[in-house]
């Protein structure tokens, strides 16, 4: 079932991405902010924390170093096995924000239930199971990204476009910043980056588990400072949040998976929004939920409305599904 809190709770121990009482063990998916409801509360309580490497580094940059702070937090790698009490319990990759995972319990009955966490259909394993708790985040039919156009293809050639303008702003949330990044490096974007020091301090963490994201400048440093007043060729990348109070005059892009009708719209003189997703759209919910074969499904009804993908899963799958907590 999901809590009212939020918590996703699997198997007889399993409470994953919010606090609960009942529950000894706590895994965090991912270190999106509203997957870390109450996780002082489970470091503090819980026997166990449980986490991939990279979200237990990013978590300590977003939520600061004493987060994890005088728990019994631990790390598992994706496809090995850990037990508690009778449930075995493994991670298997996420295609979401780097160190994301999907969460599988084996009961004793032999009875295998998953939740997805949050995720992106492309790069993410499909996991077959009996029971399944799914993310909703785009769980409504209307939420499809049928652009027939490369968005990442698209990022690039706009940025390199308003790169002769000079500075370009590039605005989005913790992971999806520096999936842009790496997208760039990949594409030979070979201008400084600028950023503040969280989204930094973020990227180096991503570095660390293996993502490659080119030549990375603090927004604090002079040159920094000076190639931003003086409108020089850099891309500069800060949090949604700051897009009211940063680079008002210059080009800039938001990062944003609620684009339906184009992959790209222009919102401003010299602003547009790029459909950048790190979650599937309806169509890969569904497609996820057909290749896993489950009997039953929870849609995640806390964190996004889950009540219109449980109603489409019943119909178009033949599928009994429930959107919880209701
Ligand atoms: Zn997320």
């Amino acid at each position: 079932m999901v809590t009212k809190r939020g918590a996703v709770l699997l198997g007889n121990h399993v409470a994953c991405d919010a606090h609960d009482d009942r529950r000894p063990l706590r895994i965090v998916t991912h270190a999106h902010a509203d997957h870390l409801a109450g996780l002082r509360t489970s470091v503090k309580k819980c026997e166990k924390v449980l986490m991939t490497k990279a979200t237990r580094d990013l978590i300590k940059i977003i939520e600061g170093p004493d987060a994890l702070a005088g728990g019994n937090v631990k790390t598992l790698e994706y496809g090995k096995t850990t037990r508690f009490g009778d449930d075995r319990i493994t991670l298997a990759f996420a295609d979401h924000i780097i160190g994301a995972a999907q969460v599988i319990v084996d009961e004793e009955n032999g009875a295998r239930v998953v939740y997805t966490g949050d995720f992106r259909l492309d790069g993410t394993p499909v996991q077959e199971c009996d029971t399944l708790v799914v993310e909703a985040t785009y769980g409504d039919p209307s939420c499809k990204r049928n652009f027939g156009v490369n968005v990442k293809e698209l990022l690039v050639s706009m940025v390199e476009r308003s790169l002769r303008d000079g500075s370009v702003f590039v605005f989005g949330y913790h992971g999806k910043l520096q999936e842009a990044m790496q997208i760039l490096h990949d594409a030979d974007v070979s201008v400084p980056f600028v950023m503040p020091e969280r989204v930094f301090n973020m990227a180096k963490v991503c570095e660390q588990h293996g993502m490659r994201l080119g030549c990375l400048t603090q927004s604090t440093q002079h040159e920094a400072k000076a190639m931003l007043t003086e409108n020089l060729p850099c891309v500069a990348f800060y949090h949604m949040n700051s897009r009211g109070t940063v680079g008002l005059g210059a080009s800039r892009i938001c990062l944003s998976g609620w684009e339906f009708t184009s992959a790209c719209r222009q919102i401003g003189h010299k602003e547009h929004v790029v459909a950048l997703s790190d979650h599937s759209d309806f169509d890969g919910l569904i497609e996820y939920v057909r290749q896993a074969k489950p009997k039953r499904v929870i849609t995640d009804n806390f964190r996004s409305n889950g009540e219109s993908l449980a109603r489409e899963i019943n119909k178009r799958l033949g599928i009994k599904a429930v959107a919880m907590p209701l």
